[in-house]
């Protein structure tokens, strides 16, 4: 989707602030943790203010949120969460119109209801719950995404999440390419006494490979829960690494975590331990950092001014070719 503000090179001082000040105080759990093996729980980031992207999705930004965060989960850059929300029957279209992007992936899930998306290279897809759109915007792309016709003109609830990861340089001007992953290709694990099922979009989990080929090290799995669930697993130390609860809620390391709340771990070893208050849904972000600068201006991410500058001069000579509204 796209984004209006300009942000800055983050910085990762800003960033620990921001979580420091944003945060409760974690000191009693973290201390009943001690030594423990378990992973440090940073802190819990509560639901934002919700805003419009286009007239279609009605969400809450975990970041960047303007406060340098897209540096603390590097290489995630934009966490744009649509909790669920229940629309009449309408005739309107609902969704966000032609834009470009540039230098990034976008990864939009459907967990409720239908989302479609078209782009410049000729794609098209429409996905449902437990799908997903993955778009490598790479060198650049038009598109537009809207709810599905057919979902706008019978209602009902609608939940789905957008996530930018940032394309490392030697990979920002990779070709654009598009993929719709389907809920049942999406490989998976079944947790033991029918705790629930772990679904592994990216990376590795115990030894189930990911669907989606990433440009840099990434684990991302789609969990979903039962409300006995009560489980551990564990993410590379360095990864930089956070947990959504989409839908039920759960206790990570000791911290409540409830719906729509954003759980981000240290950079520390030791287990993730998930224990479900009710049945739901998780997304599991988990990333090696890139450590590169970036600059990004609206839909582009890029490694300098220069190549901001680039981009929307490449946008208005019409080189990311042509999408009709
Ligand atoms: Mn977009």
């Amino acid at each position: 989707m796209e984004r209006k503000e300009f942000i800055k090179k983050g910085v990762v001082a800003t960033a620990l602030a921001y979580v420091q000040a944003a945060f409760g105080n974690p000191a009693k759990a973290a201390a009943r943790l001690a030594n423990t093996g378990y992973r440090g729980v940073e802190g819990v980031l509560s639901p934002t203010n919700t805003h419009m992207v286009g007239n279609g999705f009605k969400v809450m930004n975990f970041f960047p949120n303007g406060k340098g965060f897209e540096e603390r989960m590097s290489p995630f850059f934009l966490l744009d969460f649509n909790a669920q929300v229940d629309y009449p029957p309408s005739e309107i279209s609902r969704g966000v119109g032609v834009h470009p992007h540039r230098g990034i992936e976008t990864i939009t899930f459907a967990y409720k209801g239908a989302v479609e998306h078209h782009d410049s290279k000729g794609n098209h897809g429409i996905i449902g719950p437990g799908d997903i759109q993955w778009m490598t915007a790479g060198g650049g792309v038009l598109h537009k995404e809207y709810q599905e016709q057919s979902f706008i003109k019978g209602g009902g609830a609608f939940e789905m999440l957008q996530l930018w990861i940032n394309l490392p340089q030697k990979h920002k001007m990779v070709p654009a390419k598009y993929q719709s992953i389907i809920h049942d290709h999406k490989p998976k694990i079944d947790l033991h006494n029918d705790m629930g099922t772990i679904y592994v979009v990216a990376g590795e989990y115990r030894g189930v490979k990911g669907i989606a080929k990433t440009y840099s090290p990434v684990n991302m799995y789609d969990i979903h829960f039962n409300g006995h669930a009560d489980f551990t697993f564990s993410l590379p130390a360095n990864y930089n690494s956070g947990i959504l609860v989409i839908d039920g809620s759960v206790v990570v390391n000791g911290h409540d975590v409830d719906e729509n709340h954003y759980v981000q771990l240290k950079n520390e070893k030791g287990e993730i331990h998930i224990k479900a208050k009710e049945k739901g849904i998780l997304l599991v972000l988990s990333g090696e950092p890139l450590n590169e600068p970036y600059v990004s201006y609206g839909p582009f991410v890029m490694n300098t001014k220069e190549e901001i500058s680039q981009a929307i001069e490449d946008y208005n000579a019409g080189k990311f070719g042509f999408l009709k509204d």
